[in-house]
């Protein structure tokens, strides 16, 4: 399928490892061209130059903080006119509900809810006056249901669904939507550190550790970034116009609900 974004310019937040880099390659195969970002300058100019060369778009890399005023201030004067924006952030590190303080809350709300916000104050904007634009916020699966020990993330990320839910439906009228893309457990480096977390937590290998977690999702299968990125390309398609305010989970159907 022709997802008729060839030509665009899409921010891909957080974007040189795991679902975010599954997000840019799937974008840049559509055509579009990348401003990518990531705080590690080397991995991210090894993703740049790797996706460049495989589809031919122009990438312009940006090293910053996505989390912070600084780096969001950086990467917004390299991006200039935005298409498709999609905001991603490392998660919130897991833990017990006790522990956790008021500034550990500011940080999970300032990476989770406030960044993408903050994000989407900025570029959606001149996409309304232009008439098209899309926004795609990686979230997670805790927004439907809740994985205890990620309290911090299931507070910020819940915050940032409820901000999306009333203001995708007052900016659709000028063609920009705003969903939000829910991941379930992927194969990526934030995996491994939730794997090794259960791994030292109940004295198991990594190894049992993943197969335990495999055994609780219908396909018996951690998720790829590559399939995360396809779903998200399609979201940011022309054909998916007619899809606002939406949280779909990309979980293998680990999340037990049944709307
Ligand atoms: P990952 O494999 O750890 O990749 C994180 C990417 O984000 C890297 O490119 C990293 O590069 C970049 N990054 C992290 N913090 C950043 C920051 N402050 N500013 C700019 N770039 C930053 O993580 P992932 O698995 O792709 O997960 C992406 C998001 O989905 C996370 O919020 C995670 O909590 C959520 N999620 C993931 C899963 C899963 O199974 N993978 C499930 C549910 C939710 P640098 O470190 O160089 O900055």
């Amino acid at each position: 399928m022709d997802l008729g974004i060839r030509g665009k310019r899409a921010l891909v937040c957080a974007s040189s490892k795991g679902l975010g880099r599954g997000c840019a390659e799937a974008l840049a195969e559509a055509g579009v061209d990348l401003v990518m970002n990531a705080r590690g300058e080397e991995a991210l100019m090894s993703a740049a130059e790797q996706i460049a060369e495989a589809h031919g778009v122009k990438i312009t890399p940006v090293a910053a903080d996505i989390t912070s005023e600084e780096g969001r201030a950086k990467v917004l004067e390299a991006a200039g006119d935005i298409d498709i924006l999609v905001n991603n952030a490392g998660g919130p590190p897991p833990g017990i509900w006790s522990d956790w303080e008021r500034e550990d809350f500011i940080k999970a709300l300032d990476a989770n809810m406030l960044t993408p916000i903050a994000l989407i104050k900025a570029l959606v904007p001149a996409m309304m006056e232009r008439g098209w634009g899309r926004v795609v916020n990686i979230t997670s699966q805790s927004v439907r249901a809740p994985i205890p020990a990620l309290g911090l993330s299931n507070a910020a990320r819940t915050g940032l669904t409820g901000y999306v839910a009333g203001t995708s439906r007052q900016v659709a009228e000028k063609g920009v939507t705003i969903n939000n893309l829910l991941p379930g457990i992927h194969a990526t480096d934030r995996a491994d550190a939730l794997d090794t977390g259960v791994s030292k937590a109940q004295g198991i290998s990594m190894d049992e550790a993943r197969t335990r977690r495999e055994a609780t999702i219908p396909v018996r299968r951690y998720g790829t970034p590559a399939e995360f990125g396809a779903t998200c390309a399609y979201l940011c398609s022309v054909h998916a116009g007619f899809i606002v305010g939406q949280n779909l989970l990309h979980d293998g159907g680990g999340t037990n609900l049944t709307v």
